[in-house]
């Protein structure tokens, strides 16, 4: 069976790669671009140091710093005007993966007519103006992946947009910039880097592409995550992070995440909770559901990232598995649904819901065992409480 692998076409990584986004426009044949960024990262100088590099080249650029977090339809349609009134040839994306996905949207909806939703999952986004990505966050990967999640303003629906119009042309992966993430920041994106590898490594539409990118970016997450979180100016254990992010993109974007993500959206939609602690949230309890269906891909997961030993058999290595799953998230503090705060009442009549949009993104198809939506209820259920 072949794999199809897409890729941005052109990658610097490594410290002072934001510093080369006139040197990456040339090469792009860009002119003028729009910044399309968030209120934190103007505040704290992250805009300008871009802005100044545009500034010396003489080149001509706009800015859109008004990306929330979980972008919404709202947010991508005041971007669109702004990049229309300035006559914009590309975007240039500086944040998390909330700035870089408000940005893929308007880079497709450039080049469409209509509300976005008319473009969700299952239908293809194949084109789009040129996106250049300068991810701030170690988590979602969204600089190396052909996917756009939007939040529908009129539905609260967490959508899933995907096709090459989505990917950036060009990432510049710069681990500094994340030097100034918060602990529970740096936990929950590095979490969202973890499922991207663990789901990409044991999905359906897994393949010897993904799967060693996936296997190496898993350990180093699982190997430097409560270094980071502990030691926020650890330089190496955040460029070992910052790097497994992207390598986490890459493997989901061209293996697809499964039920954890699939499950999670609907929580970040409905709750607010962020995208990577929702993740989190259901990191184990997916993990024990799923890890019979394809017990020697958990078992190798296990042993790569160092939670079981190279000895250990495969029923043992899925024991720790779970166990190191749970103990990573006791270790950083990672509440359950109720000791977030979420109200009880709300959360179990918004089950059935929740399963239905979970099913609809067809995330949960790619799990190696395949759940319905009574199951999908009953794990909603089960982690209600989970610690
Ligand atoms: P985010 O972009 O929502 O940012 C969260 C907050 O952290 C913001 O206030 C932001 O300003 C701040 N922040 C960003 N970088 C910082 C830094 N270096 N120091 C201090 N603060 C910083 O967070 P995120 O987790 O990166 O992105 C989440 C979004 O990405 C969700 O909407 C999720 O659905 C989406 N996502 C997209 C993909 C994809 O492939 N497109 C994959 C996974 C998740």
């Amino acid at each position: 069976m072949t794999a199809t692998i897409n890729l941005p076409r052109i990658l610097r990584v490594g410290a002072g790669a934001s510093s080369q986004l006139v040197e990456t426009l040339r090469e792009l044949e860009v002119s003028n671009p729009l910044l399309v960024t968030d209120p934190f990262m103007v505040e704290h100088g992250y805009a300008a140091a871009l802005e100044q590099q545009l500034q010396a080249a003489h080149s001509p650029y706009g800015v859109f710093a008004d990306a929330v977090p979980d972008p919404t339809t709202d947010s991508v349609t005041a971007a669109l005007c702004v990049l229309r009134d300035g006559g914009h040839d590309a975007v240039v994306a500086l944040g998390g993966g909330s700035s870089i996905d408000t940005a893929k949207a308007v880079a497709a909806m450039a080049l469409r007519e209509g509300p976005l939703r008319e473009y969700k999952v299952p239908q293809v986004v194949d084109s789009g103006l040129p996106i250049i990505a300068v991810p701030t966050t170690a988590g979602t990967g969204s600089e190396a992946t052909r996917v756009a999640v939007i939040t529908d303003t009129g539905t609260q629906e967490k959508m899933l947009c995907m096709g090459l119009g989505l990917m950036p042309v060009a990432a510049l992966v710069d681990y500094e910039l994340t030097l100034s993430m918060p602990y529970r920041l740096t936990a929950d994106t590095g979490i969202d880097s973890l499922c991207h590898a663990l789901e990409a490594y044991v999905s359906r539409k897994s393949n010897s592409f993904t799967d060693s990118i996936a296997l190496t970016a898993m350990r180093s997450i699982y190997q430097n995550i409560r270094i980071a979180c502990a030691e926020p100016d650890n330089r190496s254990a955040r460029e070992a992070m910052m790097l497994a992010a992207t390598q986490g993109g890459i493997a989901f974007s061209n293996a697809s995440v499964t039920l954890i993500h699939g499950m999670s959206r609907p929580i970040g939609a409905l709750f607010h909770v962020p995208h990577g602690l929702s993740n989190a949230m259901l990191l184990p309890e997916i993990t024990a559901w799923s890890v019979q269906e394809s017990a020697l891909r958990y078992a190798h997961s296990a042993r790569v990232m160092g939670i079981a030993e190279a000895s250990d058999r495969d029923a043992v290595a899925l024991e720790k598995l779970v166990a190191g799953l749970r103990q990573l998230n006791i270790d950083l503090s990672v509440p359950s649904p109720r000791a977030y705060g979420i109200d009880e009442g709300r959360w179990f009549e918004s089950l059935p819901l929740m399963a239905e949009q979970a099913l609809a993104s067809g995330s949960p198809a790619n799990n190696p065992r395949i759940p319905d939506v009574v199951e999908i209820v009953e794990l909603y259920q089960r982690v209600w409480n989970a610690a």
